[in-house]
């Protein structure tokens, strides 16, 4: 199994010369399996998607294409890319998309959702007009697998502003973990500066201890979906506020925006157990220097926290054999 990076930056695309090493293009990555029979799997089509689809087409040599897109969820900077994805306009090649039901917008289904941004108020070509044979399906978490030869993908709802899905990709022995956006679930109550459970009533005690049983169910399912994977692309795009100068965007000051902080995610990859973390969807204000400081700051946590897990910090281009 190759998994490679084609977008890590969070948010918006960042070009420019403080985003050189990391990359500026939004979040795409590309899973494929030793078998050419197989498709090829892209996780997200954030701006990386752009670039990735030239190479798609190099390497097929004029064959066409066999691909499944698996989507997160559809802010923009999981999907606008899409429109610029070359193989989409040639006929031949076959895409699946797949992406979450969205009960934030129950009325629309994912291909409304995804068309919106192909309709000829923000772009020139519509896309029932492309060329390529695309399918669109509506993941619920209650089918929970899907199979593509002895390919299994298994999702999982992380924690996010709408419903975000997490991919685990499985082909002979090697595993691929995606997480999309995610903020491990946090209890909102907590949010009140003056917040104390002593002074709670009776009637929002009971509510405050039914969100934390929630939020601890949430947790281990996405735990239980990590675990033992050889690989984990996770979100990690603040960090905490003790431990950084000023300059670094803090988890503390963005709670509820739907993005973890580096130490959760580097707890969740040793408590998982897994091999490799990818910490990724980088912050657009941090510069490349900040976040090889961040690097640098998550192998000592591993460390001293007795840690085995591999840690890096996503780069554009970088690739992963499995
Ligand atoms: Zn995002
Ligand atoms: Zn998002």
């Amino acid at each position: 199994m190759k998994v490679k990076i084609w977008g890590c930056r969070g948010s918006i695309p960042v070009p420019g010369p403080t985003t050189v090493k990391y990359g500026g293009n939004t979040s795409c990555y590309i899973v494929q399996l030793d078998d050419p029979q197989l498709p090829t799997f892209i996780l997200d089509s954030g701006t990386g998607i752009r670039e990735a689809g030239f190479s798609l087409l190099g390497q097929a040599k004029g064959k066409p294409l066999d691909l499944v897109l698996l989507f997160s969820h559809t802010h923009w900077d999981h999907i606008n890319g899409f429109p610029f994805f070359v193989p989409i306009y040639i006929p031949g090649n076959k895409l699946q998309l797949y992406g979450p039901f969205s009960f934030a917008s129950a009325e629309k289904s994912f291909k409304e959702i995804m068309d919106l941004q192909m309709s000829h108020d923000y772009f020139p070509v519509r896309a029932d007009d492309l060329a390529s044979t695309i399918t669109y399906n509506d993941l619920k978490e209650k089918d929970n697998k899907l199979n593509f030869g002895e390919v299994v993908v298994k999702f999982f709802y992380v924690n996010h502003t709408v419903q975000c899905l997490g991919y685990r990709i499985e082909h002979g022995g090697k595993s691929m973990v995606y997480t999309g956006d995610h903020e491990p679930y946090f209890n909102y109550m907590r949010l009140d500066p003056g917040f104390d459970p002593e002074k709670l009533s009776d009637e929002e005690k009971e509510q405050f201890e039914e969100i934390n049983f929630i939020v601890d169910q949430r947790n281990k399912q996405v735990a239980e979906f990590c675990r033992g994977a050889d690989l984990l692309i996770i979100d990690s795009q603040y960090v905490p506020q003790k431990d950084f100068p000023n300059g670094y965007q803090t988890y503390e000051t963005k709670l509820n925006w739907g993005h973890s902080c580096v130490t959760d995610s580097l707890d969740l990859a040793m408590n998982a157990n897994v091999g490799k973390v990818v910490l990724t969807h980088h912050e657009p204000l941090h510069t490349d220097e900040q976040i090889d400081y961040v690097l640098e700051y998550s192998k000592n946590y591993v460390a001293d926290k007795g840690g085995s897990v591999d840690v890096h910090m996503a780069v554009e281009k970088q690739e992963f054999e499995l």
